[in-house]
Formats: structure tokens, sequence, C-alpha cells
């Protein structure tokens, strides 16, 4: 195994069979796409594994965030994080609205409550906060702040599905909670995503939405696109769901010898786990408190050993040439995050083995 390549993820596919039994009444089903089966039982299943009220499915994570923005009918300022994907920001633009970049706290990397608050104006209509690497962001604290200035919450959860706090499920907070299913994320259905809510009239316009806006055989009351997930994607879904908690039990072993291998080493700060939150251990970061130079220096020598890792998330979506018009906020925490934070390999096949190679290169390397 030592000379394997080790990328930063991989991809958990279920048993070959597994997916094939579950493809094969799709051939006398009445449909391949368009809320068949599989679909609809995914759906449910997720809702009860998400405790949420309701599921929509779609194609994927960014298009159920464009359409969940779409379908509240904003107007105005979205108070966002740059330290997230691009799709985040991307999704508040093409809709129209103007991201007002928020800073985020040193300890977790979510969103600074207080600098928040700081931002809010007449203009303001929602806050666009991401659950980062598995953590969440302070909820309970965002939903105040939310009543009290009578604004949306759309949570992007990409990064965080399964995550309980205080055992309730995440999309329990704000008004609606995307999740993406990308081939990369901790559960996957190839490429998807849903938008979990509370809100069963929201749930209902998003069925129209994701289709055209299409709500009867002669009526379309929105203007949308096409952005449903198919049988095939959905029957993937549904394998992976039969996986899910080994996926999660395995991604936890690792990250707990990560930490283990990679204590006491001076100049590495790990995310702080947040308490209360049970985490699905979808990334794990490491920040080289000494600067970028350190940070890129590791990210080669690990690269020399076949050992990919990624900046992630660099450079802050403010910063990057798209969104050169638009104001960057005042973001320094982001910023020193961004420059210095490199996530290592993780996955479920991930050996013990491996992270105790990969930690031990990085020791040498500090203490050289
Ligand atoms: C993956 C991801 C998305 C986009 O999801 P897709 O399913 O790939 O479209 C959005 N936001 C974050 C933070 C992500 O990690």
């Amino acid at each position: 195994m030592a000379n394997d390549k080790i990328y930063v993820i991989k991809s958990s596919l279920p048993n070959y069979l597994d997916y094939i039994n579950e493809i094969k009444d799709l051939w006398t089903a009445d449909r391949i796409t368009n809320v068949g089966i599989k679909h609809r039982l995914l759906e449910s299943q997720l809702a009860t594994y998400l405790e949420a009220s309701a599921v929509r499915l779609f194609t994927n994570g960014h298009l159920a965030l464009e359409s969940v923005l779409a379908a509240l009918d904003l107007n105005g300022e979205v108070i966002t994080t740059p330290f997230t994907f691009v799709s985040t920001t991307h999704a508040i633009v093409k809709n129209n609205l103007t991201p007002v970049f928020c800073d985020i706290r040193n300890d977790n990397f979510t969103m600074d409550i207080e600098k928040l608050e700081l931002l809010i104006t007449k203009d303001t209509c929602a806050i666009l906060p991401v659950h980062v690497y598995g953590n969440i962001c302070d909820v309970q604290a965002i939903e105040v702040l939310a009543k009290k200035y009578n604004l949306k919450v759309i949570y992007d959860a990409a990064h965080a599905f399964g995550v309980h706090v205080d055992k309730h499920g995440i999309s329990e907070y704000g008004n609606a909670t995307m999740f993406s299913f990308h081939a990369t994320k901790v559960f996957h259905s190839i490429e998807g995503g849903a938008i979990a809510t509370e809100d069963l009239v929201l749930a209902n316009k998003l069925s129209s939405i994701r289709n055209f806006g299409i709500t009867g055989q002669e009526s379309v009351d929105y203007i949308a696109g096409n952005s449903k997930m198919n049988e095939f994607q959905a029957a993937m879904g549904l394998c992976n769901m039969r996986l899910i908690d080994e996926y999660i039990k395995s991604r936890k072993e690792v990250v707990e010898r990560y930490r283990e291998q990679l204590k006491g080493i001076k100049n590495i700060q790990l995310q702080k786990e947040v308490p209360g939150v049970q985490s699905n251990y979808s990334y794990f970061p490491i920040v080289f408190t000494e600067g970028e130079e350190i940070r890129d220096k590791i990210k080669s020598v690990l690269e020399v050993h076949q050992i990919y890792t990624r900046k992630y998330f660099y450079p802050l979506t403010s910063n990057l040439k798209c969104y050169e018009n638009f104001d960057p906020g005042n973001t320094p925490v982001a910023e020193y995050i961004a420059c210095r934070v490199l996530t290592l390999p993780l996955y479920p096949e991930l050996e013990l083995a491996q992270v105790d190679r990969i930690c031990k290169i990085i020791r040498e390397e500090m203490t050289r």
C-alpha cells in the first residue's frame, strides 16, 4: 500500500451488485426521471434521517440553493461568508441579490455572529451562512438575529449531511437548509442535492421550481429552469443511505487518528469542535499558523510522497476575478485562515496506517 497515491477525497461506492439490484426495476417502471419510485423513496428516507418535515431533491446542491433563494422571493442584500465554495456566492448573485461578506470565527471557521449584526442594514433580506467541514454555525444566535430583524435564513449545509446539534437535525434551524450529494461529499447520489425545510408551503413551491415552474397540466406559475434528480441518481442515493452510518463511523476513526497523531506539533491549529455538535467528519482541515509559505511547502512535500491535499477554501470567493466589481467587505480572519488552511485526505477507506504516514511527514517537516 505504501506506494499508492492518496487523494484528498475518494467517492464512497456501494457494492456494484447492490446498485444493479437497485436500478433493476427501473426497466419495468413507468419513468426514469420526473419524480419516480426511487426519487419518492429517497425523499422520504432523507426526511426521516435528517429529521426534516419536508425534503425536496435536486439534480445538484448548487441548483437546490439557487432554487430556494428564488422561491423565497428575496430582494436586496444577503449576508454570507467568503470562506466557502464559490457555489454559495454564485447562488446569491445569480438571483440578482447582493452578497455582503461577513468575517468568520478564528476557532471553528463559521460566520462571526458579532460581526454579522453590524452588517445588517435596511436592505438586508436574508442570511446565508455555511456550516463548514462538518461543524456548524451558531444556529441559536442566528435565529435570534433573524427574528429581531425579520430576515430569512438559508443554510449551506453541503458539508453537514446528517450533522446533529444537541440531538436535533440541523435543518430544524432557518427557513431552509441545502445539502449537496455530489460524489465528493459524505453522502452522495453521484450528483445531487436537496432542500430540507419545516415550511411545507415552501417545499411545494420548490417542487414546481425544480420543474420549469409547472404547477398543473396547463399552468406554469413561476419562471424557472429544470433541476430535477433522475432515478439513477436516486438509486445511488438509496444504496448509500444503507451505508451512511458506516461511512461516518469510519470517517470518525480517521479524524480521531489525525487528531491524536498531530498532537503537540507546534504552529498547527485544528478546527475547534463545538460542544453538542455531532459531526459527520466531512473534511479534516489544518491551519499552519506560521503562514502561507509553510502551508504551501507542506503541500508540495506531501505531493512528492504522492499524497494530495487541497487548499480548501482558498482563495476567498470575494477575491475571485468574477467578483472583482463587488465589495469584498472586511474579513481579516477569513483571509488569515484561507491563506493557511490545508485539508488532508479523508474518506472512509483511508487506512489508519496511511494517516500515520501523512502525519509523520508533516511532523518531520514542521520540526525540521
Ligand atoms: C459542494 C458544495 C456546494 C455545491 O454542491 P453541488 O452538489 O456540487 O452543486 C455548495 N456549497 C458548498 C460549501 C459545497 O461544498
